[in-house]
């Protein structure tokens, strides 16, 4: 084993061979190419293979990575370590090396389909203050909240890949005082730092599927910024949950973790008081499955200063729970099933994951480090998302960014022909 040709890969990246995340590049002339990534460099998959074989070629060769979802745990441990060794192997590395293509400038595309979109509401944290926030004096978390993980469906069409822009959404919004239901562009535009999980496995209609299965569905996460409009999703959102403040626009990451790339990452998760229901209960015979949170810090960057750096362990219903919950019905999952884990806020205010828990709705702007201020987000505001998290050898790991630019509205009715 040597790694002598891979030394041109800075020792303290984030995308090293403990990492390895699975992406869609586009390659001129070739389309959309399956890759992992290392470093600043992408490996293009289905030439690796067509040049040496591989049992898993068909896998690789459909410029997604679909296939690969599908195709259960086991093949997704095989494929990781027979790339492990094209990247790593002396004698694999003349075949290797030529199909190492520079990030730098090049568009990534969807890294999968995605099949049904769901978005939870699992910080404790996040959904306290908004309890603050919008219904002062009443007790902060919903009624059901500590019972069950909360959540909505959410618009699978338009979850984009990161570098989408992001056109400020127009709606029916409350403004003014009496209060008057007007229609026009978004006056609080906000992201939402989350972290999204994969589903590679389906299950089947009628069978749920029980917390300690659910690293045999889950393929692997990345982040999502859940963009929202605040004042639109204000005025509809009661009491069917969000719609339109939400559905305009989802970013994801353009690369997908492998839940195995996480072993050293997880960790029990926040105690829960009291006991979640009895339908979460995995075969240990209790809610809060040991080891089933993650330890994943986020950063979150708006024209390149640090806003905030939630911490994903504070989240108080895990992806496992998550999990269960949403197929507890009978619900079946798809290849391509998106689920986000709500908003992740910690309990201080340099780790809320909205502007508007910075901004406490406004009333309280957050400064740039130009000195510019921000209660909501500007046009031409560019918000960007990364996270790391322990790998096996004690460095770190990264989630693939996630970053949007804000556009204008666009005219809220068509010019007339
Ligand atoms: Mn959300």
């Amino acid at each position: 084993m040597s790694q002598e040709w891979l030394d041109a890969l800075d020792p303290q990246s984030p995308f090293g061979l403990e990492a390895l995340p699975f992406g869609v590049v586009l390659s001129e002339g070739r389309g959309p190419r399956l890759a992992v990534r290392l470093g600043e460099q992408a490996l293009d998959l289905a030439a690796v293979s067509a040049t040496t074989g591989s049992p898993h070629a068909n896998l690789f060769d459909k410029g997604t990575l679909d296939p690969l979802l599908a195709s259960g745990r086991a093949v997704w441990h095989e494929v990781r370590e027979e790339i492990a060794e094209w990247l790593t192997s002396r004698r694999r590395a003349a075949s290797t090396r030529p199909h190492l293509l520079p990030l730098a400038g090049r568009a990534c595309a969807m890294p999968f389909s995605i099949a049904d979109y769901v978005d939870f509401y699992s910080s404790e944290h996040h959904a306290a203050n908004l309890g603050r926030l919008f219904r002062p004096g009443a007790d902060p978390l919903p009624a059901a909240w500590k019972h069950l993980p909360i959540g909505y469906h959410g618009r699978a069409g338009t979850v984009v890949v990161s570098g989408t822009p992001v056109v400020r959404p127009s709606g029916v919004r409350l403004a003014g005082d009496p209060a008057e239901a007007r229609v026009g562009p978004s006056e609080k535009l906000d992201f939402e730092a989350e972290v999204g999980f994969v589903v590679g496995v389906p299950s089947e209609l009628g069978i749920p599927v029980p917390i300690d299965r659910f690293e045999e569905h889950v393929f692997g996460v990345l982040l999502v910024n859940d963009w929202s409009a605040r004042d639109i999703q204000a005025f509809e959102s009661v009491p069917l949950g969000p719609f339109l403040g939400k559905s305009f626009l989802t970013t994801i990451s353009a690369w997908v973790l492998p839940l195995q790339a996480l072993e050293a990452a997880r960790l029990d998760q926040p105690p829960k008081e009291p006991a979640g229901s009895s339908h979460l209960a995995g075969h240990a015979g209790h809610a809060g499955h040991a080891g089933s949170g993650y330890a994943i810090e986020l950063e979150v960057r708006l024209n390149g200063s640090v806003l905030s750096r939630p911490p994903f362990e504070t989240m108080y219903w895990s992806a496992a729970e998550q999990l269960a919950h949403m197929t507890s019905n009978g619900a079946s999952l798809r290849t391509g099933d998106l689920f986000a884990s709500g908003t992740v806020s910690g309990p201080a205010h340099g780790q809320y994951g909205s502007l508007l828990e910075l901004s406490w709705n406004g009333t309280q702007p957050v400064e740039l480090e130009d000195g510019s201020t921000r209660r909501f987000l500007l046009d031409g505001d560019e918000v960007a998302m990364t996270a790391t998290a322990p790998a096996p050898s004690g460095c770190r790991l990264g989630l693939g960014e996630v970053t949007g630019r804000v556009l204008p509205a666009r005219p809220t009715r068509a010019a007339p022909a």
